[in-house]
């Protein structure tokens, strides 16, 4: 080989060596970006109810509240609103560290109606304000072996994105049951924001969000998705995702059929 031609390889494998490590760098960058956007926004929504109740508790504390009811009333029942927001982010993130830290993952198997957890899971989210779901059940025996806490986990957290991604007046999320050959399919269908084709191979990775912008300011962490993956896989299940921007989602569950 002539020394130009050794030379010419040399400076192309320096090259190649430079973009490598710079793809490198620009991945551990992001998820590092990740990482510090997960932890604002943890900070975010546990600092707001922290402030107002603080707020709210030196506002009685200064002024004589047993001669005005009215204002006592109000002030009370701000605190409750508050703590019941801070009690569900802490329980959210409970459960997210518990799964990160696979704490939980010995479960043994149990006997479940799947009727039944779907409708425990769907009652949690209707007593919200304004949250409407309506369950399609077409299992003629829908009673199976599984690892219960971790199903209900996986159909909790589809549920809850459904109703976050959808805006306050679409129509109902609906959960379709439905089996076939060896396998029981879940559907969770939303009217709701869709996704864009171009984010569908990022969205069940870990803290991946998609940037919605200004149409619906949505409050997450990113995990939820990698978190189902995860389940599901431990479950011997898998979940695929139909969707179209501005129409709604449909997330579907596969679960092998394992009879009681
Ligand atoms: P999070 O909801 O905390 O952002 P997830 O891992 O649950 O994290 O979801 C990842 C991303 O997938 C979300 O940021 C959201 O953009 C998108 N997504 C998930 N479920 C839906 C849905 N039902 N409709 C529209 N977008 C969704």
């Amino acid at each position: 080989i002539s020394p130009i031609i050794l030379s010419f390889l040399l400076v192309l494998l320096i090259i190649f060596c430079i973009w490598i490590l710079w793809r490198i760098i620009l991945k551990q960058k992001k998820l590092e970006d990740m990482k510090n956007d997960f932890i604002s926004n943890i900070t975010h929504e546990l600092k707001t109810p922290v402030a107002i109740l603080s707020a709210t508790n030196e506002t009685l504390l200064n002024f004589d509240g047993i001669h005005d009811a009215e204002k006592t009333g109000r002030y009370l029942r701000l605190e409750r609103d508050e703590l019941k927001k801070l009690q569900v982010q802490l329980d959210r993130i409970i459960h997210l560290t518990r799964l990160e830290n696979k704490e939980g993952f010995q479960e043994s198997l149990r006997e479940i109606n799947l009727g039944v957890l779907v409708n425990k899971v769907a009652d949690r989210f209707r007593s919200l304000p304004g949250v409407e779901i309506s369950i399609d059940n077409k299992l003629t025996d829908p009673v199976i072996q599984t690892q219960a806490l971790h199903l209900e986990t996986v159909l909790s957290n589809l549920v809850d994105n459904a109703i976050k991604y959808s805006p306050r007046d679409t129509k109902p999320v609906v959960i379709h049951l439905s089996e076939e050959n060896q396998y029981i399919q879940i559907d969770i269908t939303d009217e709701g924001l869709g996704i864009e084709k171009s984010q569908l191979p990022f969205i069940f990775d870990k803290f991946y969000r998609v940037p919605h912008g200004n149409i619906h300011d949505v409050k997450g962490y990113g995990l939820g998705l990698s978190h189902v993956k995860s389940l599901l896989s431990h479950l011997g299940g898998s979940i695929g995702v139909k969707t179209e921007p501005g129409k709604g989602s449909t997330f579907s569950i596969q679960l092998k059929k394992v009879w009681k």
